[in-house]
């Protein structure tokens, strides 16, 4: 069974389960909607007391583009009408008052529950938010992002047209050599500017991008001759770009952001990831700041680490009682973060 986890960041003891434990409401009267009459079709229409904006500030989208072919763009979201001087949060505090009964339409007051709900993991109120991207990005990237089982996804397809010419190439500087810790990543650059044989390595692999990406020419000519277009596409090279929307619930876009910013996570991942945070934050600048806060700035901590730290706090050795010694590696890097150094 998985070690049950706490969070420095939540140690205040609270069972978020316990409805008594839950922001005290504050009395405040909450106007019914503005009473109307049915139309002929039965259907109540209400006019909103404050005027609606658009949280995207009616632009039809917002791009930023990454890598040397690929983008994102922020095409739409949920709640894109927002009651004027709010944000998206508001929805969210609209759904967790559900739970909580009456609270207050105090901006601060809306925002500190936001930050009890991201701290004692309430999540659910945080699905009422959505939002969808259109994304361009290299084959493997796209593979490693469809991990993300819970959005919702359409992808360009290469069996109807044929690919564009867009392949993604770093620059030699961007060149990562195998790492020797993480079998599964690459940390350290090649250093280009100043070793030769560096330098040549990190042309080779390149040179290696571009003889692959001649294939494209072939791919066409076969293409032409009649081979349908589902089987040339698979002599193509994963670096070559493809096209997605991606709509996702707020919820769990943040957690595709907390894997994916991590650094644990490819670079050419990280840097969609990072652009998508940057456009959803203005959305909902409350919940982004309290994920920051809690998740993302926050040290996780098994019961065994727990322990540890009690015993340094006690004076005692923070020797973790685990004899793994990639656990006992991730625990010194934790112990690091904290801001304690081996003595
Ligand atoms: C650094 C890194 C390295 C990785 N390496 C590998 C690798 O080597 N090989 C590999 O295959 N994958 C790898 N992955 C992918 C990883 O295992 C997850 O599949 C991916 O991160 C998606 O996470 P998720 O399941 O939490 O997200 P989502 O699929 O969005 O799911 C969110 C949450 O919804 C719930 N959920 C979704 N679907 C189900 C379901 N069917 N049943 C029950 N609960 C469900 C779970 O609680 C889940 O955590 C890696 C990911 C990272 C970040």
């Amino acid at each position: 069974m998985a070690e049950p986890s706490t969070r420095i960041s939540s140690q205040n003891g609270i069972d978020p389960t316990r409805a008594s434990e839950a922001p005290a409401p504050v009395a405040v009267e909450m106007k019914p909607p503005q009473a109307s009459k049915p139309g002929p079709d039965g259907i109540i229409r209400s006019q909103p007391e404050t005027p609606l904006v658009d949280i995207m500030g009616g632009s039809s989208r917002q791009q930023i583009n990454v890598l040397d072919h690929g983008f994102i763009a922020l095409v739409d979201c949920m709640p894109r009408l927002v009651p004027q001087g709010q944000t998206a949060d508001a929805a969210i505090v609209q759904a967790a008052r559900v739970s909580y009964g009456q609270g207050t339409k105090k901006l601060n007051e809306d925002r500190g529950l936001i930050r009890y709900l991201l701290r004692h993991r309430h999540t659910t109120p945080l699905e009422m938010v959505e939002v969808k991207f259109h994304v361009c990005m290299p084959i493997f990237v796209a593979r490693q992002w469809i991990r993300h089982r819970t959005a919702n996804v359409n992808e360009y397809s290469a069996r109807y047209s044929i690919l564009p010419d867009r392949f993604y190439t770093p620059n030699l500087d961007q060149v990562r050599k195998q790492s020797k810790a993480n079998r599964q990543g690459g940390e350290e650059l090649f250093r280009v500017h100043d070793d030769a044989q560096e330098l040549k390595t990190a042309q080779d692999f390149v040179s290696y991008l571009d003889d692959v990406e001649g294939f494209y020419k072939r791919y066409l000519a076969l293409t032409e001759q009649g081979v349908s277009r589902e089987m040339a596409r698979i002599g193509l090279p994963v670096n070559m770009y493809t096209e997605w929307y991606w709509k996702c619930d707020l919820h769990n876009t943040l957690r595709f952001l907390a894997l994916r910013i991590d650094a644990h996570a490819q670079a050419e991942i990280r840097v969609f990831a990072e652009a998508m945070l940057k456009l959803i934050e203005p959305l909902v600048p409350a919940t982004v700041e309290a994920w920051r806060d809690y998740e993302l700035g926050g040290v996780h901590l098994s019961r065994l680490e727990a322990e540890a730290l009690s015993r340094l706090a006690s004076g005692a050795s923070p020797e973790l009682a685990c004899d793994n010694a990639r656990e006992r590696a991730e625990w010194a890097d934790k112990l690091a973060k904290l801001g304690f150094r081996p003595s």
